[in-house]
């Protein structure tokens, strides 16, 4: 089975991020970057599938030349080999998924997997989009049934399941699970339940450097690369007001209808 995989590189989640004074955007100084936490989770999932079925697990991003390095760890975790489509920044959801459609009808996999949304804007779009596009089955939010101790997740098998047809995924949706079978090729966007993403090893860190790493100009791809959505500006939450201790409960219970009006 031949999969592509989508990485997208974010600021560090656990980072703790500022908006510029002027609202245009975040302050980058002294950020760092990494992969798209769910996508490690599709990286996970494509490289489980290889060991399961075989084939070749390649690795796309779209964005600057800086990515090669979140290109280079989803490498170092197995991936066979990766492909920059080189922007002059991050694109948002529906450039790169028009620009990761061109890289699919190139490289004709049989299976996309891409993270359930990214965490710098958590959109969500770019699956959705993408299949849209490609008019590929779709399956978002794929999780598994069970645990992430179970012994099935220690032995490192696939949370996807494929028959040598049909792609059977679980979905987390409002209120429960559901269950899908999709024909292939198709696309498939990861949640966090899917499974515990490896750790690259030393070794494979290593071998990562000397894999192929394809850089393709997103100007050479017949793509519009104006975006149709716009961030017109950020605000800062509003700065969250110090808490009050109470003597006892009959002033908390006093409080909470009186002046929270919640009870
Ligand atoms: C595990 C889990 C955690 C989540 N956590 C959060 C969270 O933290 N924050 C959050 O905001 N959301 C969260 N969500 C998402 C949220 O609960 C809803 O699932 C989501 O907003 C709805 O998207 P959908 O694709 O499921 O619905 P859809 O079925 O795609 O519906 C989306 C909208 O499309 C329109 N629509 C759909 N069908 C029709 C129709 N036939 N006619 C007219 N209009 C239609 C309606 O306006 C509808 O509200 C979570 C969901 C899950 C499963």
């Amino acid at each position: 089975m031949k999969i592509l995989v989508t990485v997208k590189r974010v600021e560090d989640p656990e980072s703790k991020i500022k908006v510029k004074p002027d609202g245009s955007g975040i302050v980058t100084d002294g950020i760092n970057y990494k992969v798209n936490p769910f996508d490690e989770i599709a990286v996970e999932e494509a490289l489980r599938l290889k060991d399961a079925h075989g084939g070749e697990v390649v690795v796309l991003s779209v964005g600057g030349s800086e990515t090669t390095a979140e290109i280079r760890s989803a490498l170092a975790m197995g991936g066979d080999r990766g492909v920059l489509v080189k922007t002059a920044g991050i694109v948002g959801a529906d450039v790169a998924s028009r620009l990761i459609q061109k890289v699919v009808e190139e490289e004709s996999p049989d299976l996309v997997l891409m993270g359930k949304q990214a965490v710098d804007d958590d959109q969500g779009q770019a699956g959705q989009r993408l299949a849209e596009r490609l008019g590929w089955a779709l399956a978002t939010q794929a999780s598994k049934r069970a645990s992430l101790e179970s012994d099935e997740e220690k032995a490192k098998k696939p949370g996807l399941e494929f028959d040598g047809s049909a792609l059977k995924v679980t979905r987390e949706v409002d209120g429960g699970l559901e269950d899908l079978s999709l024909s292939l090729p198709a696309v498939v966007t990861c949640d966090l339940r899917l499974n515990q993403p490896r750790y690259a090893s030393l070794p494979g860190i290593m071998k990562a450097k000397k894999k192929e790493l394809k850089e393709i100009d997103a100007g050479g791809l017949g793509v519009a690369l104006d975006e149709p959505v716009k961030v017109l500006g950020l605000k800062p939450p509003p700065e969250r007001a110090g808490g009050e201790i109470v003597p006892d409960v009959p002033t908390l219970v006093a409080k909470l209808k009186s002046e929270a009006k919640v009870l």
